[in-house]
């Protein structure tokens, strides 16, 4: 039985750093957002006291990497996608290694340690394409991590390669693949994935690939897309399954969410802005007591909220951007610099890290 606390008893459970159940959840979102938000930076603080030698608190941190998105050719036609083509259009591109190699020699130019490379789901590359892919970075670029291929595109090549997920995990890492974005998560409720992605890998296949990445030692992020057609019960219930797989597995490093962004797609749904943001990913700092880091999303919500942001939970600003095409497509394009970065977090007061994909200081 769910233990109903008053909002005082509730209040100082969160304030203590206890665990809350998902129908506490509800009531703190109905706080208002100073509250929310202070609630949050408490839980922020408690979790981060004891990383980076103590001095967790003070520390906001970012990685400097870029986004390679290695084809737009797709065939789930997400409702909420602008960015996918489908084969035979004009712009339909499958990426080359020639044109990897110039993304990734811009990205280690600007000081970065990682590609986050996801795709389209395309019905036609082999198993032999992407295991060419991954060895043909690892070999060219050692020192930079391959965080690729969110749980759909591995649900997508389980279907494709006709193998099951711990085989074309373990030949991926083999090949060079060195962490797995937490992509595709949108909202995990079954009911709400048939509408807005009906042929999208559901809610349990996508546990289903953290549960063996996780399980062979590769690490991930979690995400959530929100703000379309989902209730603020969806969301606390998608809370709820990452942390009961964080539980299982230990494999998240970081949660990540963002609101749907509308432009050029046929999702039709109303789309939320700050407020809702703020609540959202407070409640996220809350809730998921055993993911050490939360990422602000400064590229949908743009910089000053992506700022604000880490006064409502967030720890991290994630990346610099050097290259986006997914929300770009969708009418959102923010960018940033290293140096632009920097000064948004020292002027909350906090010191500006470059970190790796595990959270490692590398300044
Ligand atoms: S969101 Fe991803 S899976 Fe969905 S249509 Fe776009 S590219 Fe395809």
């Amino acid at each position: 039985m769910i233990y109903d606390a008053s909002v005082d008893e509730l209040l100082q459970q969160v304030w203590d750093g206890r665990r809350i159940s998902s129908a506490e959840a509800l009531r703190l979102y109905h706080l208002p957002l100073e509250e929310l938000g202070a609630l949050a930076d408490r839980r922020r603080q408690l979790i981060k006291a004891a990383a980076y030698e103590g001095r967790g608190n003070e520390i906001v941190t970012y990685i400097v990497d870029r986004n390679v998105n290695y084809t737009n050719v797709c065939n789930v036609y997400c409702k909420f996608c602008a960015f996918y083509r489908v084969e035979g259009d004009d712009d339909a591109y499958v990426i080359t290694h020639e044109e990897m190699d110039r993304k990734i020699e811009e990205t280690i130019a600007l000081g970065g340690t990682q590609i986050l490379m996801q795709g389209g789901h395309h019905p036609k590359l082999s198993l032999q394409w992407y295991l060419d892919l991954l060895s043909h970075i690892k070999g060219k670029f050692p020192q930079i991590n391959i965080h690729g291929f969110s749980p759909s595109e591995f649900i997508h090549f389980r279907e494709v390669f006709n193998l099951p997920l711990e085989e074309i995990i373990g030949q991926f890492v083999k090949a060079g693949l060195g962490s797995i974005p937490g992509g595709g998560g949108e909202i995990l409720v079954d009911r709400v994935r048939k509408r807005i992605s009906p042929l999208k890998a559901m809610s349990d296949d996508w546990l289903s690939v953290m549960d063996v990445a996780h399980r062979s030692g590769l690490a991930s992020t979690a995400t959530m897309m929100f703000g379309h057609v989902e209730t603020v019960e969806d969301r606390i219930e998608h809370l709820e399954r990452v942390r009961t797989q964080q539980d299982k597995t230990k494999g998240f490093t970081a949660f990540i969410s963002w609101t749907f962004q509308a432009e050029h797609t046929k999702l039709k749904a109303p789309t939320v802005g700050a407020h809702e943001y703020l609540k959202t990913q407070a409640l996220s700092r809350i809730y998921l007591d055993n993911v050490p880091n939360i990422q602000s999303s400064w590229v949908t919500q743009g910089q000053e909220i992506g700022q604000i942001a880490l006064k409502y939970g967030a720890n991290d600003l994630g990346s610099i951007m050097i290259e986006e095409n997914v929300v770009s497509q969708a009418g959102t394009t923010f960018r940033m610099g290293v140096t632009d970065m920097q000064r948004l977090i020292r002027d909350l007061g906090y010191e500006p890290h470059q970190r790796d994909n595990w959270y490692q200081l590398l300044n």
